[in-house]
């Protein structure tokens, strides 16, 4: 058996290269986050899938990293169209697999999807501005070339659509890709995949080889054939990546992980800043950019605590596929583990949990209930690593100086959410906090031609727009002199 159903299609399970399924002599086991259930057996990929899928890669590179961005853009189009009709069948294999809440897939994220392919193949062909610059009458003409081979490694909190942000500039700068997608949800990029083949990508332009990072990640990442490493993940497994890449001097792109501080000014709205403060346990509080160190003036802590008490309670958590959702399960026993450890932790060195602090019991399986941890230890454990579920802390400051030492007090620099009700106050703070991205008075909303990544350990480089097609492709400079023409 090749194919497993999930949600009603077939999805294959074998890697997919050059255009075709290869088979593996190794497997692993999926299973649903959701209750556990048996989803299928996954090829496990070695050095011999990626080796194979490298080699169809780099046959296909000649031919579509000279088709031009206008053709290559024609046909990235198409599989866009292709996702947008497949918008539901991609959000239910998705929820199966991760456990994140089918409403949002089926609402934001697979159009996202959809959206990310089609953003960066128009960008390529309209935006992409090759410029020249004169000196002394010389021209310096810019352009973007194709580089290669990337190989892309994505986590599984948000898999297609994180896999797309890749997937999209790379193949619209013209380079093609092989894609190691996390083991706990490997589903949506088979499915995807098969639509890469519907929409006439030539073979050997988009492989996946499945399986572990340690074996079918780390044999693409130490492979010679390739010409960039796009890696989103955690800092752990960032510096395993880059000594492979070090040997070969690959160019790595790394999104990682965060500890931001989501703060409340004293002058801030309170309900917007509860809003804001409850939104941080999204997708079970698996979100990398989530402001998981709330920050709050001591002269109205308590009313935002009431506040913020009043929605975090009215927070319903249960089966993802359920609309009145709104937490589901952590994506996997091994990171539901990981999160009750820190949990665990925090209670037995004293902390306040304020509510919260363990599995749901009346839900039970990988279901781990919100959880508040107020006043914690500054440099302790729960406020300092990143949990990467349901945990929030709240700590409370006193003038600006402080919040602004304890916003950038972390290893981290991802990302930072800021409410208040005084624009010049609000930007005398962001003007001081080390990270890629910052929110006033809001959470989450971006244009796909801003920059985004990580300061600090949060990452190396930034994607979107220009900064996206800098990373995939070889930037070059051809400087024409005015002088030695015959004609
Ligand atoms: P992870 O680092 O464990 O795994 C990420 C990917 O790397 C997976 O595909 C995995 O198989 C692969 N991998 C593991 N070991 C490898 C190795 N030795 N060589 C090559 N590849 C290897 O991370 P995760 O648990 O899947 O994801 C959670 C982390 O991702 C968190 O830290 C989170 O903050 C971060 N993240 C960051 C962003 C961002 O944009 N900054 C977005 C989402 C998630």
């Amino acid at each position: 058996m090749h194919t497993i159903d999930v949600a009603g299609v077939q999805v294959d399970t074998r890697h997919f290269v050059n255009g075709e399924r290869l088979e593996s002599p190794a497997t692993y086991t999926n299973t649903s986050p959701i209750d556990g259930s048996f989803l299928g057996e996954i090829a496990r990929g070695d050095a011999d899938a990626v080796n194979a899928a490298v080699a169809a890669a780099r046959a296909a590179f000649p031919t579509w990293s000279k088709l031009g961005p206008k053709k290559r853009g024609e046909l990235l189009n198409k599989l866009a169209d292709l996702v947008e009709a497949n918008v539901e069948t991609l959000a239910n294999i998705e929820t199966l697999d991760n456990g994140a809440l089918l409403r949002s897939h089926l609402r934001g994220v697979m159009p996202r999807v959809a959206m990310n392919i089609r953003f960066f193949a128009d960008y390529a062909i309209n935006d992409l501005h090759h410029e020249a610059f004169e000196t002394r009458g010389h021209t310096n003409n810019i352009t973007w070339d194709p580089s290669g081979v990337a190989a892309l490694i994505t986590p599984w909190n948000a898999p297609l659509m994180l896999a797309t942000w890749k997937i999209g500039p790379a193949l619209a700068a013209g380079d093609t890709v092989v894609l190691k997608p996390a083991e706990w949800t490997p589903l949506t990029a088979s499915y995807f995949a098969d639509l890469t083949k519907q929409a006439g990508i030539p073979d050997g332009v988009f492989n996946v080889v499945f399986g572990y990072g340690t074996e079918a990640g780390a044999a693409l990442t130490a492979h010679t054939g390739i010409s960039r490493i796009s890696f989103t993940g955690s800092v752990p497994t960032a510096k395993i990546i880059a000594h492979a890449a070090a040997d070969n001097l690959t160019p790595v792109s790394f999104e990682l992980g965060g500890k931001s501080p989501c703060i409340v000014m004293a002058d801030a709205d309170l309900d917007l800043a509860a809003e804001i403060a409850v939104e941080q346990y999204d997708n079970a509080g698996q979100v990398c950019l989530s402001g998981t160190r709330i920050l709050v003036h001591e002269s109205v802590a308590d009313e935002f605590a009431e506040k913020f008490r009043e929605k975090a309670a009215a927070l319903t958590q249960g089966d993802p596929r359920d609309p009145a959702t709104d937490i589901g399960p952590q994506v996997h026993q091994v990171h539901f583990d990981r999160i009750k450890g820190f949990v665990d932790r925090a209670v037995a060195e004293g902390h306040d949990i304020a509510w919260g602090g363990g599995p749901n019991t009346e839900l039970g399986g990988l279901y781990f209930q919100p959880t508040l941890v107020k006043n914690p230890a500054p440099g302790s454990e729960i406020v300092s690593a990143e949990i990467f579920g349901p945990v929030l802390c709240m700590q409370t400051f006193t003038s600006d100086d402080e919040v602004i030492a304890m916003a950038n007090g972390t290893e981290f620099g991802l990302a930072a959410v800021v409410v208040s009700g005084n624009r010049d106050h609000a930007k005398r703070i962001t003007d001081e906090l080390v990270a890629g991205t910052i929110w006033v008075n809001c959470f989450f909303v971006r244009d796909l031609r801003a920059p985004f990544g990580g300061s600090k350990k949060s990452g190396i480089g930034r994607d979107g727009g220009t900064w996206s097609f800098d990373f995939y492709a070889d930037v070059k400079n051809t400087v024409v002199s005015p002088n030695g023409w015959k004609e």
